[in-house]
C-alpha cells in the first residue's frame, strides 16, 4: 500500500481517537499519575501482556502504591508483588519476571531504564513489542509496536499480508515515515478496542472501511 495511504488512515484514525492508546490508559480514558515516568511504563507494560487495559491499570496502581522504585522492587517478596499484581493475571510468572528485571536494573543499568532496543530485550519478559512500547512511549523515540491489535487489524486493511508480527514491524516501518512510526500503536490500538473487535468487527462504523480489504458490510 502507497505510504499516503497509511498517513491517510493514521490521519482519519487520530481524528476519530484524539490522542490514542497509552500505557495504562483506563477504558474510561483517566490517565495514570506516572505515564511520563519510563521505570513506571516498562512495569505496567510487562504487565499488560495477555491481559486488558484496565486490568493493567489495577496491578499497576496496586504495586506502584507500596513499592515505587527498581530497587524496592528488586528486594521485595516475589509473594507480596504476585498479589498487588494479581488483576494482571499470571502474576506469578509476571512477579517474577518484574523482581528479576528490577534486580539487573540495578545491577547492570544503574537503576535506570535502558533506551536501546539490545538493552531492553536483554531484560525478562521483554520482547520486541515491548521494547518499541517502552521506547516509544517513554523516551518518545520512533518505533512500531506491534502487539496482537496492530498485527490483526494492519493485515486487515492490507498495510500487510504477514503470519509473523516481527514481519509486520519490519514492513510498516518500510512504508511508513519514521515521525509516524509511533503513531500505528496509538491509534490501531483503540481501533482495535473501540470498533475493529477481534471477534466482531463493527465495519459499518467504522471509519476507514472504504480502504480496508476485509470490510465485512
Ligand atoms: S472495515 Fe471492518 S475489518 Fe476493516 S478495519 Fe474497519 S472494522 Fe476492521
Amino acid at each position: 500500500m502507497a505510504e499516503k495511504d497509511i498517513l491517510l488512515i493514521l490521519d482519519i484514525l487520530a481524528g476519530e481517537y484524539g490522542e490514542g492508546a497509552y500505557p495504562g490508559r483506563s477504558s474510561d480514558g483517566t490517565r495514570p499519575d506516572w505515564e511520563r515516568d519510563p521505570f513506571r511504563i516498562l512495569i505496567a507494560t510487562m504487565l499488560s501482556q495477555r491481559t486488558r487495559d484496565d486490568n493493567t491499570r489495577k496491578a499497576a496502581d496496586n504495586l506502584f502504591a507500596v513499592f515505587s522504585t527498581p530497587e524496592e522492587i528488586a528486594t521485595a517478596d516475589p509473594e507480596e508483588v504476585a498479589a498487588l499484581i494479581a488483576p494482571a493475571g499470571f502474576p506469578r510468572q509476571k512477579s517474577e519476571a518484574i523482581v528479576g528485571c528490577c534486580r539487573i536494573l540495578v545491577e547492570r543499568f544503574d537503576s535506570k531504564v535502558p533506551e536501546s532496543t539490545e538493552d531492553l530485550v536483554s531484560l525478562p519478559l521483554v520482547g520486541r513489542k515491548t521494547a518499541a512500547c517502552v521506547r516509544s512511549y517513554a523516551f518518545g523515540i520512533p518505533a512500531v509496536c506491534v502487539d496482537t491489535h496492530v498485527h490483526r487489524i494492519a493485515n486487515l486493511i492490507g498495510l500487510v499480508s504477514t503470519k509473523d508480527p516481527a514481519v509486520t514491524e519490519t514492513e510498516l516501518m518500510g512504508s511508513t515515515p519514521e515521525h509516524r512510526w509511533s503513531d500505528i500503536n496509538r491509534f490501531l490500538v483503540r481501533h482495535g478496542q473501540e470498533v475493529c473487535l477481534p471477534r466482531n468487527p463493527r465495519c459499518g462504523e467504522c471509519p476507514i472501511s472504504g480502504m480496508c480489504d476485509h470490510r465485512r458490510i
